[in-house]
């Protein structure tokens, strides 16, 4: 199994050819098919599995084709850590290289001048941490009432960080029809019985 058979369009298949992929992780090879058929997915994966690409990937093949003209944030990556975030964007970065849609990280303990002014000049990818996030939404700087694929990344660690409360604010203003994914490297009830209410008949995937 190699790239080609996950059915990526060209300029993704250059890029990942020009990073050195050779095969697709597990991962990727059962998350991708997937999430192009725009299924939701519930998958348990540890950092370290290629995770990160097995939804950016994707996100970017389905949202290729028409870019943000317009302003509206098209997907929204929620991540527990400032750290996690500029990975996350570093690979929207490297997968995306020659294709036209524009990502950005948000995340707090630095000034919000410049990612207001980068939001304002339009995103497609949203990546953020909750804080942060919460924060620009109430002063009025993001709308999210056009996201279309919803991604929550290492969810058991949002939860252990508090983040629950701050999750549902967010997700009360993202359309409930969407696409959503949901990555967790354990899964304990508490997990499952969160996920069951945000997802829609997904598909599980363990690795
Ligand atoms: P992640 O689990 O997303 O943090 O990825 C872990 C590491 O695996 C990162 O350094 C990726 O660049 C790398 N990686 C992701 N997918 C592949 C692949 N198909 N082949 C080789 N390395 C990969």
């Amino acid at each position: 199994m190699n790239f080609e058979d996950l059915k990526l369009i060209p300029p993704i298949i250059k890029a990942v050819n020009k990073i050195g992929y050779t095969v697709p992780t597990e991962i990727q090879y059962h998350s991708i098919p997937h999430i192009l058929k725009r299924n939701d997915v519930i998958g348990c994966a540890q950092t370290g599995t290629g995770k990160t690409a097995a939804f950016a990937i994707p996100i970017l093949q389905l949202l290729h084709g028409k870019s943000s003209q317009n302003k509206h944030i098209r997907s929204l990556i929620l991540t527990p850590t400032r750290e996690l975030a500029i990975q996350i964007s570093e690979n929207f970065q490297m997968y995306g290289e020659y294709l036209k849609q524009s990502h950005l990280a948000i995340f707090g303990g630095v000034p919000q001048e410049k990612q207001i002014s980068a939001i304002n000049k339009g995103v497609d990818i949203l990546i953020a941490t909750p804080g942060r996030l919460l924060d620009l939404m109430n002063q009025g700087y993001i709308n999210l009432s056009q996201i279309e694929i919803f991604v929550l990344d290492e969810a058991d660690r949002m939860l252990d960080m508090g983040f629950i409360n701050d999750i549902k604010k967010i997700l009360k203003k993202i359309p409930v029809k969407r696409q959503t994914l949901f990555f967790s490297a354990t899964m304990p009830d508490s997990i499952i019985k969160f996920a069951q209410t945000i997802l829609n008949n997904p598909k599980e995937i363990n690795v």
